[in-house]
């Protein structure tokens, strides 16, 4: 016997129809690329995601073509999620921060009809235009008069120009709620990269559990910062979950600095942000300096890389903000798990809860996850024993795009190529990737321990720990170290800081002391890149 209820599909379509209906006069606020700031209303998002609904349909595509964006957070690039997407278009978020060769090779895989960019990428688009010649249409996301005249870019038009005089009505089609929505391709260190494909289906049921209060617990009454970029998995889904709630968003464009975003959390009265640890560095850095407070940010979501524990105290003892430390993978649409406290837990010292806190959290419902050993055997949730993180759930991929690299799932988990423990309270702690692991005499080193614990000497900004080969114990490992500006230590002072905080034999061998640590497009640190730029270096003897 079936249910009797109503069988609608689940559609991003809806989420905006729903923000204009109970939301109208919510605010979204932007940083133009032009550098003034922007302000609207949700109720203004929608009528001009229909317009851009009139304007794709004008270019005669067809269902589940492929609408590039190469933007920042900006209101321009929501209305692009709900107008490409409600249409039955797939939104193809890029990341600007790639080489063009890459750019290219992305968007001739994703056989992109259409590229919509903000005009600091122009140099971008100039770079790669003659090698994608599946684009038929290149959209600035700007006024008419913001065109450059020579731009050298065939079948340009500016945004306001392709959506003026549009219709703002518009009949969002009904369609199967497993139609592709949007992708978004791995920041993948080796091979050619390749895609997730999410569907409106993932995407809603993501939006929904995003928000939950043991979650994001994103509400009406939050004013959302997301930092992280809406290149990079969505911006871990907050456009989406802040339409769900009716949230005001604040997205602060090309102006990502220290300075520009703590004066927008501020004007804004931003109660609520996420991003990367390396973007709260800088954060932190400039409101140290200036011996700044926040007035309203209450809670923040860190996640992409381990948030070091002297982050995650800093914002807690100095600021009065909340860190959620996450996890996730571009696979999983991202969210994996949220570290909140259980009750049970509230009754412990801080520093005990302090020390809960520092995980990467516990399950989401709709996230299902094991540890397992070589053989592929589960291992026990006891915190101690360490293995190969597998998960599976409605917003974890299936495949890859194209089917690119066979299939992913082993006996329908995928493999995240995490290593990590799972204690008795579901927290999950994530112990490395498996091709950062260390391996020293048979023993595994963490280098985000390694990494955590350097973190916390005043003297370091940034922290990697890397595998170095050595005759006897095989890999030892060494930390490159960036020191804070006008900071002093020395090799032997910050080995000793190990001294007690971790068992002998893991601390490292070495500290070399660098300018920077190569990043990634979406602000990871690049090991890979690291080792080849420490290929002459010797461990001491
Ligand atoms: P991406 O798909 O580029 O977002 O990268 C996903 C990977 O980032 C995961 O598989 C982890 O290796 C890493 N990652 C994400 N969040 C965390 C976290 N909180 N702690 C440690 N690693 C993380």
């Amino acid at each position: 016997m079936l249910g009797l209820m109503q069988d609608q599909p689940l559609l991003i379509s809806n989420l905006i129809d729903f923000a204009e209906r109970h939301h109208a006069d919510g605010e979204i606020v932007s940083r133009r690329v032009e550098g003034d700031l922007h302000r609207y209303t949700w109720a203004d998002v929608a009528k001009r995601s229909r317009q851009v609904a009139h304007a794709l349909d004008g270019l005669k595509l067809e269902f589940s073509d492929r609408v590039a964006t190469l933007a920042w957070n900006g209101y321009r690039h929501l209305e692009l999620y709900f107008g490409v997407s409600g249409t039955g278009r797939v939104l193809h978020t890029l990341n600007p921060r790639l080489h063009p060769d890459q750019v290219v090779w992305i968007a001739n895989h994703a056989e992109d009809k259409v590229l919509c960019f903000d005009m600091t990428f122009l140099p971008i688009i100039q770079a790669v235009h003659a090698r994608c010649p599946m684009i038929q249409t290149y959209v600035a996301l700007c006024d008419a008069d913001k065109l450059p005249a020579d731009s050298g870019i065939p079948n340009l038009v500016s945004y306001e120009a392709w959506i003026a005089g549009k219709s703002s009505d518009y009949a969002w089609p009904q369609f199967d709620e497993n139609s592709a929505s949007s992708m978004c391709y791995t920041s993948g260190t080796t091979g050619n990269p390749k895609a997730a494909l999410y569907s409106h289906r993932s995407t809603v049921l993501h939006a929904y559990a995003a928000a939950l209060p043991d979650v994001m617990c994103i509400s009406a009454r939050d004013s959302i910062l997301p930092v992280v970029p809406m290149f990079h998995v969505n911006a871990w889904g907050i456009p989406y979950s802040a339409a769900l709630t009716g949230a005001k968003l604040v997205f602060p464009g090309p102006a990502m600095d220290g300075k520009s975003v703590y004066e927008l959390m501020e004007t804004e009265r931003v109660t609520y942000s996420a991003g990367v640890p390396t973007v709260w560095q800088m954060m932190l850095a400039h409101m140290k300096a200036n011996n700044l407070k926040f007035s309203t940010m209450r809670r923040t979501v860190i996640g992409g890389s381990a948030c070091p524990p002297a982050m995650i105290r800093a914002f807690n003892d100095d600021y009065g903000v909340e860190v959620l430390h996450a996890w996730g993978m571009t696979e999983m649409s991202p969210l994996g798990t949220l570290c909140t406290l259980k009750n049970k837990q509230l009754v412990l010292p801080a520093d005990a809860q302090m020390q809960i806190r520092l995980k990467q959290g516990r399950a989401i419902f709709g996230v299902d996850m094991k540890v397992v050993d070589e053989a592929g055997a589960e291992l026990p949730w006891d915190g101690k024993s360490s293995g190969d993180l597998l998960v599976k759930g409605p917003w974890v991929i299936a495949e890859y795009f194209k089917g690119e690299g066979g299939n992913p799932l082993i006996n329908g988990w995928f493999p995240t190529g995490d290593v990590a423990t799972i204690d008795a309270d579901g927290f999950l702690q994530i112990t490395d990737r498996s091709k950062d692991v260390i391996k020293s005499g048979g023993e595994w080193i963490s280098s985000i321990e390694i990494e955590n614990i350097a973190m916390a000497h005043p003297a370091v900004m940034m922290a990697a720990c890397v595998g170095m080969p050595h005759p006897k114990w095989d890999e030892r490992p060494i930390i490159a170290v960036v020191k804070r500006p006008g900071a002093q230590v020395t090799r032997e002072e910050l080995l000793q800081f190990f001294e007690g905080k971790t068992a002998k034999w893991q601390i490292p061998d070495d500290v070399v002391f660098v300018d920077a640590i190569p990043l990634g497009a979406t602000g990871k640190m690049q090991k890979m890149k690291l080792r080849e730029q420490l290929k002459d270096y010797k461990l001491p003897s």
